[in-house]
């Protein structure tokens, strides 16, 4: 069986794992998220590709879900000696060698896509990982301030700000002029279903989505989702912030009828949520928490099935 995954990075990369032990025999394609990529010092940082790899290749700081395990710090303390900031975006002296290596490579004229491939031949993650597309594609967001309206950077809001002072737009700055990443619309081509983690809807689903040709590649397959909102809040992070600023309620019901039945098949909601119901959607109640592997291969089996149903 062939499955392709829209992932960001900790709900895409734990569901991942789940699916791997559910789906032992499939190849399994996962189209990364671009949006939070970033320039630091220098450096390429792609933060949803590197959760994903470090996650499913054992690298993982468990606890965190993001970054290194084992990891130190020498190389952010010795920059903020120097003042040299952001001080607010964690890289550890682990993860700064993949930054510097992808920078290099990407430098060198090797396409991210390329670079990514190289990267998992390290973490061999047991999936092929793509970056959604090779074209410089940031999510920026935009905030009235003390400073004025303004657009920042996503992962200024999000990680410095968190999410505190509201957001009046959120945009895929560079999504329109994107191509997909060689090997993206083929992989959905020959998939036998394509699945939505529960990912961030906006910045991580929405804007893989967001890439010309990613959507109507998928809505031509089936494709069940998760949901990322359980009793109308995200289990983790601040989804609902990003929510809110596109217009769109936090509640599972609400997420479904963004994506629409022209993309969703179907969609598991929680148990909680049982009863939820949305227009040409098939929606099936499960517990959705990702507490262990266990009960995360039990959500991913679910998905499969109620794609299997829906084919
Ligand atoms: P990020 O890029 O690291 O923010 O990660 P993603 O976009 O992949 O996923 C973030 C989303 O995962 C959040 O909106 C959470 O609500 C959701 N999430 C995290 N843990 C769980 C879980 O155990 N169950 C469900 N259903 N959603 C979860
Ligand atoms: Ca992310």
């Amino acid at each position: 069986m062939r499955i392709v995954v829209l992932a960001g990075g900790i709900g895409g990369a734990r569901y991942l794992r789940g699916l791997k032990q559910a789906a032992p025999e499939a190849e399994i394609t996962v189209i990364g998220n671009n949006g939070d990529d970033i320039g630091l010092f220098g450096l390429r940082v792609c933060p949803d590709l590197d959760t994903v790899m470090y996650t499913l290749g054992g690298g993982i700081n468990e606890d965190q879900g993001w970054g290194r395990r084992d990891e130190t710090f020498t190389i952010k303390e010795e920059l903020a000696a120097y003042g040299a900031g952001p001080s607010w975006f964690g890289l550890g002296d682990r993860d700064f060698a993949t930054h510097i290596v992808r920078t290099q490579m990407l430098d060198a004229g090797y396409p991210l896509s390329a670079v990514t491939e190289a990267l998992c031949a390290r973490w061999k993650p047991g999936v092929r990982l793509i970056p959604s597309t090779d074209d410089r594609l940031e999510t920026h967001v935009i905030i009235s301030d003390a400073d004025g309206r303004r657009a920042i950077h996503f992962q200024e809001w999000w990680v410095k700000m968190h999410a505190s002072v509201p957001a009046e737009a959120i945009t895929p700055v560079g999504a329109d002029d994107a191509k997909p990443a060689p090997g993206v619309l083929e992989a959905i081509e020959a998939a036998d279903v394509v699945l939505l983690p529960p990912s961030n809807p906006v910045v991580s689903i929405g804007t893989i989505l967001a890439v010309p040709g990613i959507r109507a590649a998928a809505a031509s397959k089936t494709v069940v989702g998760v949901s990322p909102i359980i009793g109308g809040a995200p289990v983790r992070g601040m989804a609902d912030a990003c929510l809110t600023a596109i217009g769109v309620e936090t509640s599972a019901q609400a997420v479904a009828a963004h994506y629409g039945p022209g993309l969703l098949d179907g969609w598991l909601v929680d148990t909680v949520d049982e009863g939820v119901q949305v227009e040409g959607i098939t929606v099936r109640a499960r517990p959705l928490y990702m507490t262990d592997l266990d009960a995360t291969a039990a959500i991913a089996r679910a998905a499969l099935d109620l794609a299997a149903e829906l084919a």
